[in-house]
């Protein structure tokens, strides 16, 4: 009985009955996990390259944070993202890291060597193929019946190879519903343990997310076998609220990158989707690991590497986020920070409120700040300051040295 095919099979059952248990531990459990990918599309971002010894260093701060899995690079297209995802094998030892591939053979033999040495359990493949229309006409020149054959071969091929296989269908947004589920319901039979909806083009709005998600699920009835990840792009300002969307409707894995790095307006910021399900747990009601107070120190680490500045009204991370120069909001935040604050500046790990002064600050900031650098003034000394900081020219920034400055004038 111990033929080649009988152990062959076997070993197949045993894979597929652990994969299953591992999918099923997952979907059960209700988590949202966190899939990040600044190291491959958010460094696909004109400008955002990253030496492999860099990414080492965002892929461990990406641990620390307790991210569930990274998507690390594209072997086939890159030895510096080789370079890269070998560094990484032995050191980042708790998220799973996947390797992009096209779905060619040859990808996943190339991700295969890449990866070779990590754990079984956590290495994974990461294949995706255009299915819409306009992928399939006029950039692979396939039929539907071709692309479902790639995906059989493909798919079936990287099963053999890995327990982790992620199979999305580029420009998923665009593809006919019926199509789409038909990719999905073929990748699954073949092994792929997770689906991957991505919004290539970032078209889609919150409530068109949803319905993609629901129809997925109401025509994928293997679905069960796979979790299912989606991945948004900000072209409408709206990847985030679509990356909600879909977790409410169920979806298993979101994909993100720091900051909401990427191509064109960049990719679902990780850092935004985690502070919405931090703060609402009432709505969601999906747990996940992500440490929030490593977000801010992870945002700087990213813009710091990838030379790629935060904007300073950017939501968590930018410098604006815990600074105010209006004189109200300026008292309110001195008796308590809750008063004018979503959360505190220590839940994301930020340095603190900054109390800004210029032209809209008010007595309760001037007088808190010259307390800070000991400097006694009485209500008069103060007002007169004011007015100075009223008569400054555009742009100038009050700091501790022009406060001495202004300070010593007065008094003089
Ligand atoms: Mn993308």
């Amino acid at each position: 009985m111990s033929s080649p095919t009988f152990l062959k099979n076997l070993a197949k059952h045993v894979t597929d009955t652990v994969r299953h248990a591992v999918i099923s531990h997952h979907k059960r459990s209700g988590a949202v996990l966190f899939s990040d990918t600044t190291l491959r599309d958010g460094e696909q971002m004109p400008g955002a390259t990253l030496e492999p010894f860099e990414k080492l260093r965002i892929a461990k701060a990406l641990q620390d944070a307790g991210v569930h899995s990274l998507d690390a690079g594209f072997p086939a297209s890159s030895e510096a993202d080789v370079a890269a995802i070998r560094m990484m094998i032995g050191v980042i030892t708790r998220p799973v890291l996947t390797a992009l591939c096209r779905t060619l053979r040859s990808d996943v033999d190339a991700a295969d060597r890449a990866l070779h040495g990590n754990p079984v359990h956590k290495r994974g493949v990461s294949l995706f193929c255009g299915t819409s229309p306009l992928h399939r006409e006029h950039k692979l020149n396939k039929s539907r019946t071709e692309i479902l054959k790639i995906i059989e071969d493909t798919v079936g091929y990287a099963a053999e190879k890995f327990r982790i296989v992620a199979f999305s269908p580029e420009d998923a947004s665009r593809t006919e519903v019926d199509f789409l589920c038909e990719c999905y319901r073929l990748a699954i039979s073949c092994g792929a343990t997770t689906i991957g909806f991505p919004d290539t083009v970032g078209l889609l709005t919150p409530e068109k997310a949803r319905t993609f998600i629901k129809a997925i699920q109401d025509n994928v009835p293997n679905l069960d076998r796979a979790l299912l990840a989606v991945h948004f792009h900000n072209d409408l300002g709206l990847a985030v609220a679509n990356t909600l969307a879909c977790i409410q409707e169920g979806a298993n894995v979101v994909q993100c990158t720091v900051n909401g790095i990427g191509e064109r307006a960049g990719n679902a910021s990780l850092e935004e989707v985690v502070m919405a399900l931090a703060m609402h747990p009432d709505q969601y009601k999906r747990s996940f690991k992500v440490d929030t107070t490593k977000l801010v120190p992870l945002c700087h680490l990213v813009a710091e590497l990838t030379g790629i500045m935060i904007p300073r009204m950017k939501p968590i991370g930018g410098t604006n986020i815990f600074a105010t120069e209006a004189g109200i909001h300026q008292d309110g935040l001195l008796k308590n920070p809750d008063t004018y604050l979503p959360f505190r500046p220590e839940k994301v790990g930020g340095a603190g409120i900054q109390l800004v002064l210029g032209r809209h600050s008010g007595r309760k900031a001037v007088a808190h700040r010259l307390q800070a650098l000991n400097l006694s003034a009485d209500d008069h000394v103060v007002l007169k300051i004011i007015d100075l900081i009223k008569q400054l020219p555009k742009g100038a920034v009050v700091d501790d040295a022009r406060l001495r400055q202004l300070a010593a004038s007065v008094n003089a």
